[in-house]
């Protein structure tokens, strides 16, 4: 499998000379199975620029995967090209608990808001509920429900043995939690590579505890819990400088060198094979 990021801010966009190398799209993650098959998760504005490779290599048969519909997790969807375009075929996964996939995008792409109607589109798209394991291709995605204000969901993605979770907007120690810390020990126990939530330090997580997001401590104690070895921190708060990442992660580096840890940038590539 193929991982590449597009978006890895959380909440809101950024574009200043503190946050050049981390990069300010909202979340937006590309994944690539051996035989080219393509799958996406969340359509923060990282998507814009996903779009434009997909065009590019005319990809037209996409699987996008919503884990949930905060703006910053759908607001890049009116500018993802290949819904403009009449043979993309896109399949879109998104929890409905709460609300449908469908319901959420139109709601975005109405007036006043958005010229374009979510129901004028051209492209062929199929809505999706995301159960608890499903295969796309050959790629099997196994899912589990994220301690976040609205319903959440993380993910597994397995191929050929190898596998990694992708867990954003989730509050590791939530008090009133939908999910325990056991379960989500279990479920990414024997995996390749963690890609979490660390939108707080200690610090601040003191007054944002139940805003539904993780520490870096928190997710390097969830790790060394489940034995995975290789762990890459994403959804970096608006606040937080490339000088402040590079801090917490040099820092962790030193406390912790058995393991590989790294924070998301936009366009970071990662090969599990
Ligand atoms: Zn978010
Ligand atoms: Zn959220």
């Amino acid at each position: 499998m193929k991982i590449q990021f597009f978006g890895t801010r959380g909440s809101i966009p950024v574009s200043d000379n503190q946050t050049r190398k981390y990069g300010g799209n909202t979340t937006c993650i590309y994944v690539e199975s051996k035989d080219g098959n393509p799958i996406v998760i969340d359509a923060g504005t990282g998507i814009r620029e996903l779009g434009l490779y997909l065009v590019k290599n005319k990809i037209q048969n996409i699987n996008l995967i919503f884990t949930h519909y905060h703006w910053d997790h759908i607001q890049g969807f009116p500018f993802f090209i290949p819904i403009y375009i009449k043979d993309t075929q896109l399949q879109i996964y998104g929890p409905s608990k709460e609300i449908e996939a469908k319901k959420a995008l139109s709601y975005q792409m109405a007036m006043p808001f958005f010229p374009a109607l979510f129901d004028g589109l051209p492209s062929r798209i199929v809505f999706k509920t995301i159960e608890k394991s499903f295969t796309l291709d050959h790629i099997r995605v196994e899912s589990i429900t994220n301690n976040h204000p609205n319903y959440t969901v993380g993910l597994k993605f397995t191929e050929g043995g190898r596998s990694f979770c992708f867990l954003t907007d989730n509050e590791i120690y939530a008090e009133s939690h939908r999910t325990s810390y056991k379960s989500f020990v279990d479920f990414i126990k024997d995996s390749d590579l963690l890609i979490h939530d660390a939108q707080y330090d200690d610090e601040a997580y003191k007054v944002k505890k139940g805003w539904g997001h993780s520490t870096y401590n928190q997710v390097i104690e969830l790790v060394q819990a489940a034995q995975v070895k290789y762990v890459v921190f994403t959804h970096h708060d608006p606040m937080s400088s490339d000088q402040f990442i590079d801090k917490q992660i040099g820092e962790l580096r030193t406390k912790f060198p058995d393991y590989k840890i790294e924070a998301a940038f936009d366009s970071k590539k990662i090969i599990l094979e």
